[in-house]
């Protein structure tokens, strides 16, 4: 099907170059004696976090740093200059000649802007002396023009001013690729009243609200030395490479990271061949490549694989703390991106960059440790143990059925909307998976069976036998977008191409909030009963109770769970237009404003960057999609029906001249088609244009514009079947999809 002709249609020669792509050489490390190194022993060597801080600064500015990061005290004057300068010599020697604040804004991208190192001394003889130059206040503070990012209506212009202050629990590191090096400083973005203009702001923020109440209800069971608890994340990343030569004749990957138009190849993944099939050599060579970046950008990255749909790929990390594994995300989706320019690949992280096949999530592995590093979602060995992880369990769900519609909202995005629900991916109704035997431990909880919570009732319930049971993955719903899985929950509704942290504060919120309901509830029970484990075992039972709704062991995919999660009373937020109302419903999101993870303010501003968002992506889609079929679909429709009148002549048999007819009718009849549905789009889009509310916007795109694409695409994808192959300028999805195979 993959021919090589002589024709001038430039997809073909885009395929050519596509299947005989050169391999690109891997940067290959070595080690003092020539040999290829181990990964332990470049691992994080572009970075500078606390232990290379330790090793390389003067003990008191050590020690002062320990305070401000355990305890949020200022950071001194002398010790900020004391950590540049330490900071300065170790990235100018390793080559880096600028310096960057490096900050998430919420655009969804990252942002930078560089500065030299360079300073300018004037000597005694008025000559001009350079020198390289790094002050405390350059690394801690920045003010980078913030009138140009989003605020949400948060700033007046007067105050348009915006701060980038660092993060010292969030490794420095240096960028680097054929261009240069340059040190990066991750840092928190904020208003002139301290509003977050970023998305690490709020994570942050949850974390201290996780500790806050975490720790006061695990002191009150009994855990009294806790200092700390930390939520902890490993995201597992799907996404799409697709060869760059083909991207390149395809507006619409370019414009909006997703095919607008394709019509479906002959095989897809109908075969299950891709998955944890072997990986093409082009895309090991990348991800050998972008691996080997990632190491020493201290970003431990442990499993590859081929996804589900053809020329699909997934990258997961270890876990670590979720301030920094979020970082590392982001991170992750930079160097992916430009990784795969390297090798002539375009590395797509939209959620559904072609239909019909599955599209690309975040599998957000997240659990909770306290300061000793114990993981509270570890089944223990100890009833103590094992009552600690049933109470936080308990907390957990009470935290999901509560906040479900938060949740949903945190992860509404345009690309979101074309995977969720869809037969792939988890639906769009919040519910949890707990596995057969963790739901029956429950279940007897709910009916009383441990009522006194003594040491046998709690090992009788078989809470030390889970780890083993979760490892057996028959017990796994894949259909599930909050499944628990043996010692952390799996949030899969997230978007592939998605800063985790807004979700992940959201979570950790809700969290925060159950932990703070679960301390009131857990102190009346210890005046009624006799021994605090009956206590805990109450409390327990009663959120087990509370909770049971959002509990669901079924097919997520399936009809019947829509309407019985109706009857549940789950919220069912089908879209994004719906979901993210929820961030203007004040008592939704109550329990953001009580953990101080977000203000008032704030949620208003991310409603409206995220309607703004929604809007602006819609517009350019449709606008591309319009384009494209008055400029590529109509003329290749065009030249195939010139072609085909051309064949009119008498020369066919009466019976032959009859279908060529035919043909020529069912060309025309989709021509027609096209032609209406490309006028009725074009009408809706400007009359969206003359709207001046952009949540009406929203809206009339989601209901009127969206389904005017879909029946526009549609004729558009039958005529691509109906054109002659060398007409056909767009490249096509068997095209796309498996040049990987052929290289
Ligand atoms: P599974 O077999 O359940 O998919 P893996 O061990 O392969 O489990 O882990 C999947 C992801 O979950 C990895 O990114 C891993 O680091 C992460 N993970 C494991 N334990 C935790 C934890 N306690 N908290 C957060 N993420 C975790
Ligand atoms: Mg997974």
């Amino acid at each position: 099907m993959m021919t090589e002709t002589t024709s001038s249609n430039q997809r073909y020669s885009s395929l050519r170059s596509a299947v005989h792509a050169p391999l690109r050489k891997i940067e290959k490390m070595t080690n003092i004696h020539g040999k290829q190194a181990a990964i332990s022993e470049y691992f994080g060597n572009l970075t500078f976090g606390l232990a290379q801080m330790r090793e390389k600064l003067p003990r008191d500015a050590y020690q002062s740093l320990l305070k401000t990061l355990d305890h949020g005290k200022k950071l001194q004057k002398e010790t900020a200059e004391a950590i540049a300068s330490a900071i300065k010599e170790w990235a100018v020697m390793k080559g880096a000649t600028h310096f960057c604040h490096w900050f998430q804004p919420m655009t969804g991208l990252t942002a930078e802007k560089h500065d030299a190192f360079i300073s300018i001394q004037h000597t005694n003889h008025s000559e001009l002396r350079v020198i390289e130059r790094f002050t405390g206040s350059q690394l801690i503070q920045g003010e980078p023009d913030a009138s140009s990012f989003p605020s949400g209506g948060m700033r007046s212009t007067f105050e348009a001013r915006g701060y980038t202050a660092w993060d010292p629990s969030s490794p420095i590191f240096i960028m680097e690729d054929e261009s240069g090096k340059t040190l990066c400083i991750p840092t928190v973005f904020f208003g002139y009243h301290g509003q977050a203009l970023d998305n690490k702001m709020p994570l942050l923020k949850s974390v201290e609200a996780l500790t806050t109440e975490g720790c006061e209800f695990l002191r009150l069971i009994g855990d009294v030395d806790v200092r700390r608890i930390n939520a902890t994340l490993g995201a597992e990343q799907e996404y799409f490479l697709i060869d760059k030569q083909f991207v390149a004749l395809r507006p619409d990957l370019i414009m909006t990271g997703r095919t607008l138009l394709g019509s479906a190849s002959p095989r897809g993944q109908q075969l299950e061949d891709h998955y944890f099939g072997s990986i093409p050599t082009r895309v090991r060579h990348f991800m050998q490549d972008v691996e080997h970046e990632l190491y020493k950008l201290g970003i431990p990255v442990k499993t590859r694989h081929n996804e589900v749909a053809p020329s699909q790929f997934e990258l997961a990390p270890i876990f670590e703390d979720v301030n920094i594994s979020s970082d590392h995300n982001v991170l992750t989706m930079e160097v992916l991106k430009r990784g795969a320019l390297r090798h002539g690949l375009v590395c797509l992280l939209h959620e559904k960059p072609f239909a019909g096949i599955n599209g690309s999530g975040k599998h957000n592995n997240w659990s909770m440790s306290n300061d000793k590093g114990e993981n509270l979602l570890e089944p223990g060995t100890t009833p103590h143990q094992n009552l600690r992880f049933l109470a936080v369990l308990s907390v957990i769900l009470k935290a999901v059925f509560d906040h479900a519609d938060v949740l949903r909202a945190s992860i509404a995005t345009p690309g979101n909307d074309h995977r969720l629900g869809a037969n792939e991916a988890p639906p769009a109704i919040i519910s949890v998976f707990l596995g057969t035997m963790l739901g029956n431990i429950l279940d007897d909880i709910e009916t009383g069976k441990v009522a006194k919570a003594t040491e046998s009732q709690i090992i009788d319930l078989g809470v030390n036998k889970l780890p083993d049971v979760s490892k057996d993955y028959t017990d796994r719903n894949r259909t599930s977008p909050f499944a628990f899985t043996g010692n952390k929950f799996e949030f899969r509704a997230v978007g592939s191409s998605a800063n985790v942290a807004v979700p992940m504060a959201i979570l950790n919120a809700a969290v925060a909030q159950a932990f703070r309901e679960a301390t009131e509830k857990l102190k009346e029970l210890l005046k009624e009963k006799p021994t605090r484990d009956e206590a805990v075992m109450e409390m327990t039972k009663q959120f087990v109770k509370h909770s049971k709704a959002v509990r669901f062991e079924g097919n997520g995919y399936s009809d019947e769970w829509k309407a019985q999660a109706k009857k549940r009373g789950l919220p069912i937020l089908s879209s994004s237009a719906e979901a993210l109302e929820v961030f203007n419903d004040t008592k939704a999101t109550d329990f953001l404003v009580q953990q101080k993870v977000f203000s008032k303010e704030e949620l208003a501003s991310r409603y409206h960057i995220n309607v703004e968002r929604y809007v602006k992506t819609l517009d350019i889609e449709l606008l591309t999609l319009i384009e494209l079929t008055s400029s590529h679909v109509i003329p290749a429709v065009e030249r195939q029906l010139i072609e085909l009148h051309k064949v009119n002549g008498g020369f066919l048999s009466k019976s032959l001249a009859t279908r060529h007819k035919e043909r020529i009718q069912a060309l025309e009849d989709v021509f027609g088609e096209i032609l209406s549905h490309l006028d009725l789009l074009s009408e809706i889009v400007e009359m969206i244009a003359t709207k001046s509310d952009e949540t009406e916007k929203m809206n009339a795109l989601a209901a009127t514009a969206q389904p005017a694409a879909a029946k526009l695409r549609h004729a558009a994808d039958r005529a691509e079947q109906l054109v002659a192959d060398d007409f056909w300028p767009l490249p096509k999805y068997r095209e796309m999809l498996f040049a990987n195979t052929l290289s």
